[in-house]
């Protein structure tokens, strides 16, 4: 499985330094910390060391006669290096190698294609139809592949006519909280930041570990920080001068503990409220419109209202070769409950119902409260917040409500926009349309 790598080449180099850093970094502190004591402990009377000479924990050991202090500091260091070594190669796999990137449409497909072929010029000669059709907008045709995943689903992220969005470079359909990384070229699932630290893509398959790593890697630095900081105070205290070592494993700790402190904040502030970093941006004027599934007939002047699959409305001379189903409000006078008519043609029975609505601004549609939000990216068994084995609960995508939990915000809207409770009680609505459409 090739790795999915950044498309800059600084970027991509930039990712493949940094562990042999980070590497170097520990191998040190594991030296200050450790090491010493394996060469020092056995010898240090044959070599003559002096109290300067030792490692943290010899020092404290030897020098100071303190061992249950010197264990329980080894057996820390070791815990915590052992999980932040496993929270990163599991961080580092799935960023590298399973980051969640959604499939490219059929055109971005064939681009990719002749791009690895190194047939460019071939693909988008002057007579190419599909290589001048890519950088189109959304694709027109009423039987778009991919759409019936959003409206088989019962609410979903769209535009204002209530498509989904679309993203033109992998000429796709956009699901919820997908975002299109420059970094990598491709549409990511719940997509958090590119990271060259944790050496890829972090995003609803990495972003658990990631968190773990950075959270076991301020408790791993806090360790080295305190087992130094403790030698040399107790080292300067007896009248000899500061080690240089213990000076240098401070200072590296600190840097890189600050550093890690602060992702892990920042991180554990996008769990509480279920954001992310691309949620944030702008988060506070955003608003999202999303496509609601109500009952068949249901008008109203407050919301335009979209059937799914879409037809083909006859356009004007001129206009859009294809029309898409969306109904505009309809200048029904003002009504607290939204209209419903009852479903009367065959063709009805196959179709779904989509109100599209507005949030408020800075409304976040996932926050489903601290303690869901929490459960739906760190896992219900405490087990799983702690070790990097299962995926986020929010990365399964099989609900056919949404594509990540929304519930909340969902009665909110319905609430707001006079519609009935819950989703319409037709479960077998897809069934009907499939066997339609297959007849
Ligand atoms: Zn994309």
């Amino acid at each position: 499985m090739p790795a999915i790598e950044s498309t800059r080449a600084a970027t991509r180099w930039t990712t493949r330094i940094v562990p042999v850093f980070l590497t170097a970094a520990v191998v040190y502190a594991t030296y200050v910390v450790v090491a010493r004591i394996c060469s020092k402990y056995i010898w240090p009377s044959l070599r003559g060391a002096t109290p300067r000479d030792y490692g943290t924990l010899e020092y404290l050991l030897r020098s100071l006669n303190e061992n249950g202090t010197a264990i329980a500091l080894l057996v820390l260091y070791f815990i915590f290096l052992l999980l932040m070594i496993a929270t990163y190669a599991r961080t580092l796999y799935n960023a590298n190698f399973n980051p969640g990137v959604t499939p490219l449409g059929p055109r971005a497909a064939h681009r990719q294609r002749a791009k690895d072929g190194k047939q460019m010029r071939q693909a988008y000669g002057a007579g190419d139809l599909e290589g001048r059709a890519y950088e189109a907008g959304p694709d027109n045709d009423i039987d778009s592949p991919g759409l019936e995943s959003f409206y088989s689903r019962d609410v979903f992220v769209c535009e204002t006519d209530g498509r989904p969005k679309w993203c033109s470079e992998c000429c796709n359909w956009k699901q919820d909280r997908v975002h299109h990384s420059r970094e990598i070229g491709r549409c990511v699932y719940r997509m958090d930041h590119y990271c060259p630290w944790a050496g890829g893509m972090i995003a609803e398959k990495s972003f658990k570990f990631f968190v773990q790593f950075t959270t076991y890697t301020t408790l791993y630095c806090a360790v080295v920080l305190g087992a130094n900081a403790y030698a040399l105070r107790r080292q300067v205290g007896q009248g000899a001068s500061a080690d240089a070592f213990f000076l240098a494993a401070i200072v590296i700790a600190a840097f890189f503990g600050l550093f890690a402190f602060s992702m892990t904040a920042t991180s554990a502030r996008y769990i509480l409220q279920n954001m992310t970093n691309v949620d944030i941006l702008s988060f506070r004027r955003k608003v999202y419109q999303l496509a609601v599934r109500v009952p068949r007939g249901t008008r109203s002047d407050r919301f335009g209202v979209i059937v799914y699959p879409l037809t083909k409305v006859e356009s004007s001379p001129g206009g859009r070769k294809a029309e898409i189903g969306a109904l505009k409000p309809n200048g029904h006078p003002s009504e607290e409950q939204a209209d419903v008519l009852p479903a009367s043609s065959r063709d009805d029975l196959a179709t779904r119902t989509f109100a599209i609505l507005g949030t408020g601004p800075g409304e976040n549609p996932w926050d489903l409260g601290p303690w869901r939000n929490w459960q739906s990216i760190m896992g219900t068994n405490p087990l799983d917040w702690v070790l990097p084995i299962h995926h986020s609960p929010c990365a399964n995508h099989e609900s056919l409500e949404s594509l990540y939990e929304m519930d909340h915000m969902l009665n909110q809207l319905r609430n707001r926009y006079g519609l009935p409770a819950g989703p319409p009680s037709d479960e077998s609505t897809i069934m009907q349309m499939r066997d339609l459409r297959s007849q």
